[in-house]
């Protein structure tokens, strides 16, 4: 294997991206082969453990307040709904429970405690826990990772130049600046992002390169199609097409090599030819069960008869890296610290997200 590069430019993952599609399949085959067994997929499953009601303005998410759209929102789970629902994931398949909150930030108290919880009765029941809960501070990952998660999850979605045209409340550094607490502790980190959103292709590259040259590079990087949403500002946008992320994912391979590749948000618009080329091109996961947070995917049925048809295999918990330590709370080596953290603001308006908050405003 070889050593992994870091200092990747935009031009070089460009001229990646844009290769002759069979010879960019071939390169990323290439490298899939080399650092994981091609015929395993992890199949993950996403608990949304508190939806709906989010302050921040993510102009793709049904799940921000402002926006008017049809999703349920729903206060915190309690412990033992999500072990019940974690215990039906295992047995159809899954090795990982990824649950995420509609939070700005995670804040000291009541709530993350009962999160808390929810990682240690998860790693107890032998899956990987993975949490996103928006941001977070150095002292509450190391909780986190005291309790037995194994990864957070914190997407960049985007470029770090088309993130002012998606988001307003945060600035791209915020995003890194969690990044970097998480890697103060031991959880892995999972981080990607969304195609579809508006963006041109040197926001691609420059996503890749925002994940690529972290040292070390993102352990999990999920590729999603934007799931355009009714009531968000970017319901209009059209479907992503297959061969861009077929690309999108052979790139991330290529560029990540020993990354987890996670095929997520968009999948029911996909064939499973065209999942099969992307299973091809390197990706390596896929999220399993009816919805993914709010927005519609394959069956666990439908994804058992693909894995049935192309010969894959799930991959088992901790076969990349062991399971962590879960550290009862009596044990615990840190408190909360009611920290409030102040976080960078581009202090910036989105004209799409002020049109789509005012339309919502009109529709109540
Ligand atoms: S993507 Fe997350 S942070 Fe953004 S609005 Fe949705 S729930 Fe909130």
């Amino acid at each position: 294997m070889k050593e992994i590069k870091h200092n990747w430019t935009k031009e070089e993952i460009l001229d990646i991206h844009n290769t002759p599609l069979m010879e960019l399949l071939y390169r990323a085959a290439s490298v899939h082969r080399e650092y994981h067994d091609p015929n395993k997929v992890q199949v993950s499953t996403l608990l949304s453990i508190k939806t709906g009601g989010c302050p921040e303005d993510c102009g793709y998410c049904p799940q921000a307040a402002r926006y008017h759209t049809d999703i349920e929102g729903n206060d915190l789970m309690s412990v033992s709904q999500v072990k019940a629902q974690a215990k039906r994931a295992k047995a159809s398949g899954s090795s990982r429970v990824c649950m995420g909150a509609a939070w700005r930030n995670v804040k000291d108290g009541p709530e993350f405690e009962q999160v808390l919880e929810m990682v240690r009765t998860i790693n107890k029941l032998d899956m990987e826990v993975c949490c996103t809960l928006g941001m977070i501070t150095e002292n509450q990952a190391k909780r986190l990772a005291e309790a037995g998660l194994y990864a957070y999850n914190h997407n960049l979605d985007t470029s770090e130049d088309y993130y002012k045209d998606v988001i307003s409340t945060r600035a791209f550094q915020d995003r890194l600046d969690t990044i970097e607490n998480v890697r103060k502790s031991n959880v892995t980190v999972c981080s990607g992002g969304i195609i579809g959103m508006g963006e041109k292709l040197e926001d691609r590259a420059g996503m890749l390169v925002a994940l690529a040259t972290l040292d070390p590079q993102p352990e999990s990087v999920p590729i999603n199609a934007l799931v355009a949403v009714e009531g968000t500002p970017m319901e209009e946008m059209e479907p992503v097409p297959i061969w861009d992320m077929i690309r999108m994912v052979a790139t991330a391979r290529i560029v990540m090599p020993k990354t987890q590749v996670r095929l997520s948000a968009g999948r029911t618009e996909m064939s499973k030819e065209g999942q099969a080329m992307c299973f091809f091109a390197g990706a390596n996961s896929i999220f399993a069960g009816d919805k993914l947070l709010t927005t519609p995917n394959p069956d666990v049925n439908e994804d058992m008869e693909m894995f049935r048809l192309l010969g894959l295999k799930p991959q088992h918990a901790f076969e990349k890296l062991p399971q962590p330590k879960t550290v009862e709370q009596a044990e615990s080596q840190y408190e909360a610290k009611g920290e409030k953290p102040k976080w960078t603001r581009p202090g910036h308006q989105i004209e799409r997200n002020e049109m789509a908050k005012l339309k919502a405003k009109s529709q109540s």
